[in-house]
C-alpha cells in the first residue's frame, strides 16, 4: 500500500464523528483514486466535469463523485447523471440547469451553495447579500430535481489564522442562518482544505476536502 493510502487512513482516524471526508483527486490518475478505495475511501471531490466523467466510468460504482470546482452550465450534462454533490452552486442560472438536466435523468442531485467570504475577489460563489435575497425569494421551491443541502466556502489564502477563522465562522453563520429556509436535509457544511481543516472543524465544518494532504503535491497541466 502506498503513500495515500497511509493518509487516508491516518486522516480517517483523526476526523471526528460527524465529519466526512472528500479526497480531493483533481489532476491525479484513476490508479492513485484506486488505491485511495483500497484503503476504504469512497468519497472522492473534482474539479473538471470531463475529467470527472472519464474517473467515474473507469473506477468502481459505488464511489461517491463530488463537484467541488466551478461549473459552467454547459458542462453539467456531463455529470448530472451520477453526481452524488455539488459543492460549487453558486448561481441561480447554475442551479435551474442541474435543476433541468437532473429531471431529464430522472434524478434528485444534491447540491451545496457556495458563498464568496475569502478576501480575494478571485474565488467564486454567492455573495452573501445575493444569497440571502435568492433564498428569500423562495424562487427555488419550484426546483424539484434538485436538494439543497447546505452551504460550502473556501477561506482567505494567508497565514492569519485569525482571518481564516473569521471566513469560517462568517460560513457557519450564513448556514445557520439559511437554514431557516430549508428542511433538516440542508445539513452540511463543507469547509476546510488541507492547510486549514483543523480551523475549519473548530468551526463546525461537517465535511473537509482535502487534496494535497493525502494525494502529494499537484502539477498542473
Ligand atoms: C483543490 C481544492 C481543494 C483541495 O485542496 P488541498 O489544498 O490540496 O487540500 C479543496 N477544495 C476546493 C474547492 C479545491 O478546488
Amino acid at each position: 500500500m502506498g503513500l495515500a493510502a497511509d493518509n487516508i487512513r491516518s486522516l480517517t482516524e483523526q476526523l471526528p464523528a460527524g465529519v466526512s471526508l472528500v479526497a480531493v483527486s483533481k489532476t491525479y490518475p484513476a490508479e492513485t483514486i484506486a488505491e485511495a478505495y483500497a484503503a476504504g475511501q469512497r468519497i472522492f471531490g473534482e474539479s473538471r466535469p470531463l475529467e470527472m466523467r472519464d474517473k467515474y466510468e473507469a473506477l468502481p460504482k459505488d464511489i461517491e463523485w463530488h463537484m467541488i470546482g466551478h461549473l459552467q452550465t454547459n458542462k453539467v450534462k456531463y455529470i448530472v447523471p451520477f453526481v452524488s454533490l455539488i459543492h460549487s452552486a453558486d448561481s441561480r442560472r447554475l442551479i435551474e440547469a442541474v435543476d433541468a438536466c437532473a429531471a431529464r435523468c430522472g434524478r434528485t442531485v444534491d447540491v451545496l451553495l457556495e458563498v464568496h467570504v475569502a478576501a480575494e475577489e478571485s474565488k467564486s460563489g454567492w455573495e452573501p447579500s445575493e444569497l440571502v435575497s435568492y433564498v428569500e425569494s423562495g424562487e427555488w421551491r419550484k426546483l424539484r430535481n434538485v436538494r439543497f443541502r447546505g452551504v460550502m466556502g473556501i477561506a482567505t489564502n494567508t497565514d492569519d489564522i485569525g482571518r481564516i477563522r473569521a471566513d469560517f465562522e462568517a460560513l457557519a453563520r450564513i448556514k445557520s442562518e439559511l437554514g431557516a429556509y430549508f428542511d433538516q436535509t440542508f445539513d452540511t457544511l463543507s469547509m476546510g482544505m488541507s492547510d486549514d481543516y483543523e480551523i475549519a472543524i473548530e468551526c463546525g465544518s461537517t465535511m473537509v476536502r482535502i487534496g494535497s494532504r493525502i494525494f502529494g503535491a499537484r502539477t498542473y497541466r
